[in-house]
């Protein structure tokens, strides 16, 4: 019976399983279950549990991974804090492994989806992987290196204070990048403003539509990102910017924030850089963290 790779995305909603056969790079089969976070981390780990031993029938394991939103260490194989998940100090290693074996990896989800992009493409020298969803993160890989930083904390950008007076964010403070560009903070305005309950989705459909207050919000919020994603252009020189996440990848979205970039970005002779939509299935962090235990866990 040959054995399969397992791969696994926890997010603050839902969690995605993934099992793959021996190298293919499309899953045989996925499944989606509500994660319910405040259930507690046992409560949870024991439906993963019986859902990865299901999907993989009599089937053995050879490699893991497993990547979730929040501050991830993967050397200790922690998860150290994640807001979205609401959990602290959390041993995913040794909780995944006590039913999927030892061969495994754990990482932050926007690193993964960094990796998985960039395993995607042939020859390129960096990329920089930015989601646009609820809230705002970012993965960087250089030569094949994931950028972490010293505390396993880089690409913390939905929380950069891109307009000091601007509206309070989950975190807090005032004026972070996700306040003004992500899905929560367009939501939480729009119900400031107008005492109204509304998707992101919507805002935009109704953007789209030209109501005035509606478009002004997505205006804001498309240029904010366009700019602040100039900077990094012009800071980390990527040879490709992937941008995902269902917010960045709404067309209407994307095209403005794509014109903001274009319009802006500091031009150097000769100077190229790529920004593309994501279109990994079934999405980035499941290819990344499926990629990252395959290279560190070669048969
Ligand atoms: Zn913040």
């Amino acid at each position: 019976m040959p054995a399969v790779d397992i791969a696994i995305d926890i997010g603050g909603t839902k969690t995605l399983v993934s099992v793959f056969g021996d190298s293919e790079q499309e899953p045989y089969s996925s499944e989606e279950f509500p994660t319910r976070p405040a259930e507690g981390i046992d409560s949870f780990f024991e439906r993963l549990s019986d859902i990865c031993l299901r999907m993989k029938g009599n089937r053995n394991i050879n490699r893991w991974g497993l990547c979730t939103a929040g501050v991830v260490s993967p050397e200790k194989g922690n998860l150290i804090w994640s807001p979205n998940l609401g959990w602290k100090d959390v041993e995913l290693f040794r909780r995944a492994s006590s039913f999927l074996d030892t061969k495994g990896v754990v990482e932050n989800d926007c690193n993964a989806a960094a990796f998985g992009e960039w395993t995607f493409r042939k020859d390129i020298e960096s990329l920089i992987y930015v989601t646009v969803s609820t809230g705002i993160g970012m993965g960087i890989v250089a030569r094949g290196k994931v950028l972490r930083g010293a505390n396993n904390a880089a690409g913390e950008v939905g929380h950069t204070i891109v307009k000091p007076d601007g509206p309070t964010c989950t975190c807090g403070r005032r004026g972070c990048l996700q306040a003004i560009s992500g899905g929560r903070g367009l939501e939480n305005r729009a119900h400031d403003l107008l005492g109204i309950e509304i998707s992101t989705k919507e805002i935009i459909d109704r953007a789209q539509l030209n109501e005035p207050l509606f478009k002004e919000m997505i205006t804001e919020a498309s240029e904010t990102l366009g700019r602040f994603l100039c900077n990094l252009i012009d800071s980390l020189d990527p040879s490709v910017l992937v941008i995902g996440g269902s917010l960045g990848k709404n067309q209407y979205y994307f095209d403005r924030i794509l014109k903001v970039i274009e319009e802006n970005r500091y031009r150097i002779p000769g100077k190229k850089v790529k920004v593309e939509l994501s279109s990994m299935k079934p999405n980035p962090n499941i290819i990344g963290i499926l990629s990252l235990s395959r290279r560190t866990h070669k048969d």
